[in-house]
This record gives structure tokens, sequence and C-alpha cells, in this order.
């Protein structure tokens, strides 16, 4: 009996591997093709500042838009794409489509703000993101300023590699870095002031558990307080309520970005989003 226990286990195991092996190889040939066909797209999600509601920058995220399975999520493709070498090419795409959009955007005439880049650490390792970034500039005319590179904290750990060396490229480019998922990583002080990073995009776990009184407050005071002796901007990331906005507020959090101010949205729906005052929803009568 425990023999042909066995053997219908290992059938069972084997139908379900090769299920998910033949998912994730029509995953990866569906997004070939989608990189092929030009099929992704960016979702833009504005940051303010804290105290204001001020439009400062806005986060490009990519979306796969999927023929029958419509907006794919990044996370649902982004490690296929890293396990493939496809996030090369989509690198690519997403500096040419955020360019092409600040392009857009400034030929529309509204107080454009700069447009923040998710870098994987993959591609910081494998690709000249330094080289890509210049060249799309220069094609779309639009000034360095205009654009910001997220990279999370494990990417700029080691000295003396690949990814080290674009970080100093893109930053000699006057492209300002953020570390994006601060907090989940673990990058100590003295790389990140090595690094000249620029601010830090505090993980949005950290966000989540901000309610008055509690212990979380102070570590993220902490957060905040050590940041800015070393010269870098805070983020809040995912901020959710208008507590969790009062709280940062309290803190001197300099930024927030998070579904309380608005979700990521399509490029002509962020159009609406420059020249506001303030991106705070008005406060409940
Ligand atoms: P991220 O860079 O940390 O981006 C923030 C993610 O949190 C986004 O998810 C955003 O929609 C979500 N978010 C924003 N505000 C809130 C909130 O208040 N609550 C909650 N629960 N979530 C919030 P998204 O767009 O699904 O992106 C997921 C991740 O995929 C990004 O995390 C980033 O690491 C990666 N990613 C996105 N676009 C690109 C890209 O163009 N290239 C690369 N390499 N990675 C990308
Ligand atoms: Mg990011
Ligand atoms: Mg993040
Ligand atoms: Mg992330």
């Amino acid at each position: 009996a425990a023999k042909g226990n066995g053997k219908s286990q290992y059938r069972f195991f084997h139908a379900r591997l090769s299920e998910r092996l033949v998912t994730r190889l029509t995953l990866q040939a569906e997004l070939k093709r989608a990189v092929e066909n030009r099929c992704l797209a960016l979702y833009y999600q504005p940051r303010v500042h804290a105290g204001t509601g001020k439009l400062t920058s806005m986060e490009a995220l990519v979306r796969w838009n999927h023929p029958e399975r419509g907006i794919v999520p990044p996370d649902a493709f982004i490690p296929v794409a890293e396990a493939t070498g496809l996030i090369l090419p989509i690198g690519e795409q997403v500096i040419d489509m955020a360019c092409r959009q600040l392009a857009e955007w400034q030929a529309a005439g509204v107080p454009v703000v700069p447009v923040s880049i998710n870098v994987s650490p993959y591609q910081l390792e494998q690709q000249q993101v330094g080289a890509v970034l210049a060249a799309a500039l220069q094609r779309y005319g639009i000034d360095a300023a205009l654009l910001e590179v997220e990279v999370t904290e494990s990417a700029t750990v080691q000295q003396g590699t690949n990814a080290a060396g674009e970080v100093a490229a893109i930053k000699a480019l006057g492209v300002k870095l953020y570390v994006d998922d601060f907090g989940t990583g673990y990058s100590s002080l003295s790389q990140l002031k090595r690094l000249d990073m620029d601010g830090l995009k505090v993980d949005r776990a950290f966000t989540g558990s901000l309610t008055h009184g509690a212990s979380d407050v102070s570590l993220f005071r902490a957060i905040v307080s050590i940041g800015h002796a070393i010269g870098m901007t805070i983020v809040a990331e995912g901020v959710e309520t208008r507590e969790q906005l009062a709280i940062l507020q309290e803190l001197g959090c300099d930024e927030v970005q998070g579904y309380f101010i608005s979700r990521p949205v399509p490029a002509a729906d962020a159009l609406a989003l420059f020249g506001r005052r303030t991106l705070f929803p008005a406060t409940p009568a």
C-alpha cells in the first residue's frame, strides 16, 4: 500500500510540476511577444509634498496589456522577465516610454514634474542603464533633472560591481536616485552616504503599521531623523489613510505617496494631476 501510495504521489507531483512548467513557458513566450509588439504601458502614481499635497514627482509603473487577461501587474511578470533576460528590453522600453511621455506633457504645456523610473537589481548588474537613460533623454530633448531612478536596497550593496558603476553613471547624468522599499533590505548608512543617494522611499510595511501611540511611530521617526542627518529626502510609500498622513506630517516626513492621494493611473488621467494646488482629498465635513 505504501509503495502504491508513493507512486501515485510521484505522479501527482509530476503532473503538478509539468503544469507549472507549461504555465511558465507559456508566460515566457507570451511576454516575449508582448515586448516585441510593444504591449507594455506605463501607469503613473503621484508623489506629493507631505505638508501641502502639491505634486513633486510621478512614479512610472509598468503594466502588461494582455489580450485575454487584461492589465497584468508587474509582480506577475517582472520575476519571469528577470529570469529570462527580457527585463533588458523591457527596461529600455520603460525608459523610452517615460521620456516620450515627459515630452508629450511638456508639449501639452502643463507644469511637469520629474518622472521616477524603477530599475531592478538585475538591470543595474546587466545593463548600461546610464547610457540607455542618456540616449533617451537626448532622443526626446528632456532635461536630466526631469528623471529620477528608484533602486531597491539589495541593488546597491556591493562596491566595485557593475551596479555600483551604473549608480555612479546615473548620478553623473544629474538624475536623482532613490532607495526603493527602504527597510526591507540591508543597506548600511555608510553605503547610502557613499553612493550619494538623494532620498529614501520607506517601504509601505512601515507606513501600514503607523497608528497614534504605536511603537512603529518611533521607528519611523528614527528613519526620518537619520535620513535627514545624511541629507536625504524621506518619502513614505503606501499612505492609505488620513491618520497615517497626519502622523507622517508630525514626524517631518518630506513626501508621501499612496492610495490616499491616488492610485496609479493611465497617462491620460495623470495629465489632470499637474498644476493642482493640492492632491490631498478634501476633508469630509
Ligand atoms: P514599487 O516600486 O515599490 O511601487 C509601488 C507599488 O505599490 C506599486 O505596485 C503601487 O501600485 C503600489 N502602491 C502604491 N500605493 C499603494 C498603497 O497605498 N497601498 C498599497 N497596498 N499599494 C500601493 P505595482 O505598480 O504593482 O508595482 C509593483 C512593483 O513592481 C514596484 O514596486 C516595482 O518594484 C516593480 N515595478 C513596477 N514598474 C517597474 C518597471 O518599470 N521596471 C522594474 N524593473 N520594476 C517595476
Ligand atoms: Mg518604486
Ligand atoms: Mg517601493
Ligand atoms: Mg517594490
